[in-house]
């Protein structure tokens, strides 16, 4: 299968080579031949992306995603098609309104192709949790792709799209970034708009991109970032050509190595991977350092606390009443409880019982309000750490892609896929994942950190890297048994 950046798609555009419809087709072509076996789309909107395309054809060629195919998680709202979040209490939900990140694409001349699978809610690490069906890992079918985006992540590592957004609230773009073999970025906290986004842990919650190429990423951030007045924590920050001046290297960038990181559970291929690619940012004249990041190893703990309880209060909405599914009941009461029994699947419901109880009076103190100290510690570790470094360099994931219902039965096993990842989403600050190599045949990912706002350095670093790795990322051959 041939695969396409988003650059050489516009590429191809300017220079008319191929109109915005035949590429909508070649793309919807690909997904008909390929998502047979991934399973990374829960609809594809065949119809509404030809006739888009269409109306683009002749159109000047303006701007870097004119005419460009893409894709959206399910949690993110597209008005008039279907948004499930990968929810039975979703399942028949279609949106009145559209999320600003797809208007904005929408107004950039992206053509929208169809929803990715996900974990229900976004709760989880291996889209396994999807009410609807598994996705599998376009490197090796028996494998998950990651998760909670995994959809989002399969779709582009399969070439079924050039791009797609995904949300992360403790690693969801970055970790299926990873097991895929593409970049994921979540941007700093209050950078992209999540108007439209449905809300997990909105403390932590990120909407982002996956792409091949590190200058991708650069070009869809800089069209879905900017302050929102409809999402009262969208930030009012310039927003940066960040693909200009990608190519001015490394020479002098302090990069931060994290002298007291978590290795327990680190899987040996994975820290070569990664000490390979941070020699390879030293090689080009980066200069290594030493920071320390001691309170990084309570990050899961205090994720665990804060995002189930903004989860369990930001689920209250879906109550049979105001949206989606209702189940038949006689009392109003059997009614709430039979809509919510039936609509939510099993990780749900745990998250929804955990924060209900770390925030119930008498353990509030002992649970929500710890965590939210022990958040602040963590921020303030990084906060020194990136006065002796511009950006911090450690693996994405501890491990690379497990196999499909490896870690089901075991929820705290699944929880320490996101210990790397967790740390900057408590911290609200950007973090990328590119491909650094292969373990056991298996896409591997080194993480770059940066200091709020700082994307530019973040994907400079990451361009370098990826400019000067020495591979390019294997093509998956779609082999396996599904
Ligand atoms: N895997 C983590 C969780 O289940 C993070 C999910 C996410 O970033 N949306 O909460």
């Amino acid at each position: 299968m041939s695969v396409h950046t988003v650059k050489e798609i516009v590429a191809s555009l300017r220079r008319g080579e191929a109109k915005p419809s035949e590429w909508a087709a070649r793309i919807l072509e690909c997904i008909r031949r390929a998502d047979g076996r991934v399973g990374a789309f829960l609809h594809v909107d065949e119809e509404g992306a030809l006739a888009r395309a269409k109306s683009l054809d002749g159109q000047p060629v303006e701007g870097t995603l004119f005419g460009v195919p893409y894709a959206l998680k399910d949690n993110i709202c597209t008005a008039g098609l279907r948004t499930t979040a990968a929810s039975r209490i979703l399942e028949n939900y279609v949106p009145p309104y559209s999320a600003t990140v797809a208007d904005k694409l929408a107004s950039a001349g992206a053509v929208l192709v169809g929803k990715t699978n996900m974990d229900e809610f976004a709760m989880g690490s291996s889209t396994e949790n999807s009410a609807f069906q598994p996705t599998r890992n376009p490197y090796d079918l028996e494998r998950v792709p990651g998760g909670s985006s995994g959809g989002s992540a399969a779709a582009v590592a399969a070439g079924m799209v050039p791009f797609a957004l995904g949300s992360d609230t403790g690693g969801s773009i970055r970790q299926p970034a990873a097991f895929c073999g593409v970049v994921g970025l979540k941007p700093t906290y209050g950078r992209v708009s999540r108007y439209g986004l449905i809300a997990f842990a909105s403390s932590l919650d990120q909407i982002g991109p996956f792409t091949r190429t590190v200058e991708d990423a650069a070009l869809v951030l800089e069209a879905i970032s900017g302050f929102d007045p409809h999402d009262s924590t969208s930030v009012d920050e310039p927003v940066e050509r960040f693909a200009d001046g990608l190519d001015t290297g490394v020479r002098g960038l302090r990069v931060g190595v994290v002298t007291d990181i978590q290795e327990e559970g680190l899987h040996p291929g994975v820290k070569q991977a990664v000490e390979q690619a941070i020699a390879v940012l030293q090689g080009a004249g980066a200069e290594v350092v030493e920071v320390s990041l001691p309170h990084s190893r309570y990050a899961v703990a205090t994720y665990y606390l804060i995002a189930p309880a903004e989860a369990s209060s930001n689920l209250a909405r879906y109550d049979g009443v105001r949206y989606g599914r209702r189940a038949d009941a006689d009392t109003l009461l059997e009614m709430y409880e039979r809509t919510r029994s039936e609509g939510f699947g099993m990780e749900v419901k745990r998250r929804i019982i955990i924060g209900t109880y770390a925030l119930s009076s008498g353990y509030y103190d002992a649970y929500y309000r710890r965590a939210q100290q022990m958040r602040t510690l963590i921020r303030q570790d990084f906060d020194r750490a990136f006065e002796r470094c511009d950006v911090i360099a450690l693996p994405t994931a501890p491990t690379p892609a497990f196999k499909l219902g490896e870690q089901l039965d075991d929820p705290l096993q699944m929880y320490l896929n996101d210990m790397y990842t967790i740390p900057a989403n408590l911290a609200g600050i950007p973090g990328i994942s590119v491909p650094c190599g292969l373990v056991e045949g298996l896409p591997v990912g080194v993480q770059i950190l940066g200091r709020a706002f700082d994307e530019q350095t973040v994907l400079r670093a990451a361009h370098a890297y990826e400019q000067l790795r020495g591979f390019e990322m294997p093509v998956p051959a779609l082999e396996g048994s599904a």
